[in-house]
């Protein structure tokens, strides 16, 4: 998987329409947002991230009670089974909530790119004039953002210098 390979973090939100656990080699089943469920019926929790197994594990709660082993029972993930449903970042976890808000704000700016600058309306045939034409809309972007945060203290300085225009 290229994004896997990149080390980028896929934040493609879960598409929860699904409401039914999935079922594993094991007596473990997933929930619909990548818990494990133990044969209890109860969610496990998560205890930590391996990055040199690439694996998340999970164990019973305390209050589970499940009792085959002394500490319940634990399960690992897999990130490279399903990166979606096993994150290396903790879904929900507040890192994991700033990489989600970055994804979004890229979303928007994707689709400004594509629809009010009108990217896919160049007409070029080669490849350099499409960078060309990125590079103006990602200029125009940042003029903007860049216009926006500065209003305020413009509009006052307008003000200062010239009050009758303004
Ligand atoms: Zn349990």
């Amino acid at each position: 998987m290229l994004l896997d390979h990149q080390n980028i973090e896929p934040c493609i939100d879960l598409n929860n329409r699904s409401k039914k656990n999935t079922t594993t080699e094991s007596d473990i089943h997933i929930s619909p947002t990548g818990i494990p469920i133990c044969p209890k019926g109860n969610e496990m929790k998560p205890t930590g991230f391996d990055i040199s197994q690439d694996r998340r594990k999970w164990r019973c709660s305390l209050t589970c009670g499940y009792s085959d082993a002394k500490y319940g029972r634990t399960y690992h993930t897999h990130s490279s089974d399903n990166l979606r449903l096993f994150p290396r970042t903790a879904r929900g976890s507040e890192k994991w909530k700033l990489i989600y808000k970055r994804c979004t704000s890229i979303e928007r700016s994707n689709k400004q790119e594509k629809i009010d600058y009108k990217f896919e309306s160049g007409r070029h045939r080669s490849t350099m004039m499409w960078y060309i034409r990125i590079y103006g809309i990602m200029t125009c972007q940042h003029m903007y953002a860049w216009y926006v945060s500065q209003k305020d203290e413009w509009d006052k300085l307008k003000a200062t210098i010239c009050p009758t225009v303004a």
